[in-house]
């Protein structure tokens, strides 16, 4: 399905709908599964890289799989959604489009202002004709949209806003309030330390934009991009037994709960999967060097997705429930 039903709920609800990126099969199995046993919708997220990594036709029929095995699980009316994360270029967008995705992204937010809303109307006139949803992008993330760390300036600025949603016809709109890509998301110059523990805290989200935001346009479908909160129990695992990832800081889970409960009602998290699937794989080879299966570590990084996901959608999107 695409996002329209869901993020009108969502919004009405004041919850958000977990976007998840998957690479292959074993995210897929923890997202489906965590998905069905919460009975919360659902949008798996394609990016480019993972085109490039899994093979672009792969994927899609993967999704068309999970489908199925939402179905097999029990949950008699799975609302799972197929987008297009960051696509960069119409003809990316396109071709998601004809492959059957349900919703694409396209991200013209490096561009001059203008040629944002050119980009993002011919991609949306193309995708409605075909029933697919399309997002957009206003404002800069830091992290791996830009090499520049997150100032005031890179804010989404509200008085753009309805004249972008406007003219483009986008059906939601990713903004930029301090969320960021990656496992890094603030450098240790821009946090503050805790006291008692030595851990980062980072800086709040810029709630005074998100609440312009939805002054401006009211009910409109709002996305939050680089929404890890980068668990540091999955920090400490990966680095106790072999890793490397000193100063790996994300989103505090009590402002991204926040954030659900306004007019946000897509939050996307790919980080923390990668975190608790390394951290769980590292563990479990740590333990065990005798093992050679990829089914014997692959295994517990799967269960712990799986539980990951299932926090995600109970305990900070609020969407369990919703999709029953
Ligand atoms: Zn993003």
């Amino acid at each position: 399905m695409n996002t329209r039903e869901m993020f009108a709920k969502a919004v009405a609800g004041g919850y958000a709908i977990p976007a998840f990126n998957f690479n292959n099969m074993e995210q897929l199995q923890a997202i489906v599964q965590a998905a069905a046993e919460t009975k919360s919708p659902v949008i798996l997220q394609v990016s480019k890289g993972a085109r490039n990594y899994a093979n672009s036709t792969l994927l899609r029929y993967m999704a068309e799989g999970a489908v199925a095995y939402a179905k097999e699980l029990g949950w008699e009316h799975p609302q799972i959604c197929l987008h297009l994360d960051h696509g960069d270029s119409f003809e990316l967008c396109k071709d998601c489009v004809d492959m059957g995705f349900s919703s694409v992204m396209i991200d013209a937010s490096s561009l001059p202002y203008e040629e944002n809303i050119a980009l993002t109307k011919k991609v949306v006139e193309y995708a409605h004709q075909f029933d697919v949803t399309v997002e957009a992008e206003l404002g800069v993330l830091a992290g791996v949209e830009d090499e520049v760390s997150a100032a005031e300036s890179h804010y989404t600025k509200p008085e753009e806003v309805i004249d972008f949603a406007t003219r483009t016809g986008c059906d939601s709109l990713a903004i930029s309030i301090g969320t960021s890509h990656g496992a890094y998301k603030f450098t240790p110059e821009q946090c503050t330390r805790d006291p008692k523990t030595g851990r980062l805290i980072p800086p709040p989200l810029a709630f005074d934009v998100l609440h312009e935001i939805e002054k401006k346009l009211p009910g409109f479908p709002i996305v939050l991009h680089g929404s890890s909160s980068v668990p540091q129990e999955y920090v400490d695992m990966c680095n106790k037994y072999g890793g490397n990832l000193p100063n790996a800081v994300g989103i505090p889970e009590e402002q991204l709960r926040e954030a659900a409960k306004s007019a946000v009602c897509k939050i996307n998290i790919d980080s923390d999967s990668r975190l608790a699937m390394t951290a769980a794989i590292r563990k479990h080879m740590a333990e065990n060097p005798s093992h050679f299966d990829p089914r014997q570590y692959l295994k517990p990084a799967r269960e712990e997705m799986k539980k990951m996901y299932i926090h995600k959608i109970v305990n900070v999107l609020g969407s369990d429930g919703k999709a029953e």
